[in-house]
């Protein structure tokens, strides 16, 4: 290509997406003159999702600009917290994230999951259709142009994982209000109208308090794994759960 040369500056946050010799400081690129700054970042491997604020010359562009010759192009990284106008947050995992969705509906976050490959298709069109924020950590998933929104997800760990998406999109906490085998909603219950699905053991030993409205699995006080009750812990102790603040004098 014989374009128009640019140079970028990308924010730190998003070198991770960027070739090994472009990481360091400022990057030359040369366009093909009719490209959208847009289709500039994405070729560097920045996910649009991941991109912020551009700066060119130092005023906020569009990513719809076509850059000419001798621009400075600063990309910067998207702001935390982030804002999903438009309708209620929900998520949207896909099949690599099973361990993360789960721990998103313990603490009460709709997250909804494909645990079979539906494949990228599939999975952009019903992130359109349901308005829901899709997380994958695989970067052409992202680049999809249905997608209603997107966020990449930065760690390989599900610890990490929860902090990441729970700091950057700061989602209601509402803990085992979520049934985590498949996202549907608890409901109260008692003991009598479940026992029937009961082992004997279970019977005796705790108090049913929550049936899915969904699949009817019986969540009952007492047996949760104590690695679960540290994640819920945990993530009301530093992103705070519904009704905090109200209860804050
Ligand atoms: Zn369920």
């Amino acid at each position: 290509m014989n374009g128009p040369e640019i140079t970028l500056e990308v924010a730190p946050e998003l070198r991770l997406f960027v070739a090994h010799d472009r990481r360091h400081g400022r990057t030359v690129v040369t366009t093909d003159g009719s490209s959208t700054l847009g289709h500039v970042v994405e070729s560097l491997g920045v996910p649009l999702t991941e991109a912020g604020q551009l700066l060119v010359d130092g005023r906020p562009v569009p990513v719809s600009h076509i850059p000419g010759a001798g621009e400075l192009v600063e990309v910067r990284a998207v702001r935390r917290p982030q804002q999903v106008p438009g309708a209620p947050l929900r998520f949207l995992l896909d099949v690599h994230l099973g361990t993360l969705a789960r721990r998103l509906r313990l603490l009460g976050v709709d997250a909804a999951y494909e645990s079979e490959d539906i494949g990228d298709p599939a999975l952009a069109a019903l992130s359109a259709e349901q308005r829901r924020v899709l997380l994958s950590r695989d970067r052409g998933l992202l680049r999809r142009r249905e997608i209603w929104a997107g966020a990449y997800v930065y760690s390989d760990r599900p610890e990490e994982q929860l902090r990441d998406v729970l700091g950057r999109f700061t989602p209601v906490l509402a803990p085992w209000t979520r049934c985590t085998a498949c996202n549907g909603e608890l409901a109260a219950a008692d003991k009598d109208s479940v026992s029937a699905g009961l082992e004997q053991g279970t019977q005796a030993s705790y108090d049913v308090f929550a049936q899915c409205a969904d699949c009817g699995r019986v969540y009952w006080r007492g047996a949760h794994h104590a690695r679960l009750e540290a994640v819920v812990t945990d993530a009301v102790r530093e992103f705070g759960a519904a009704g905090d603040q109200a209860s804050t004098p």
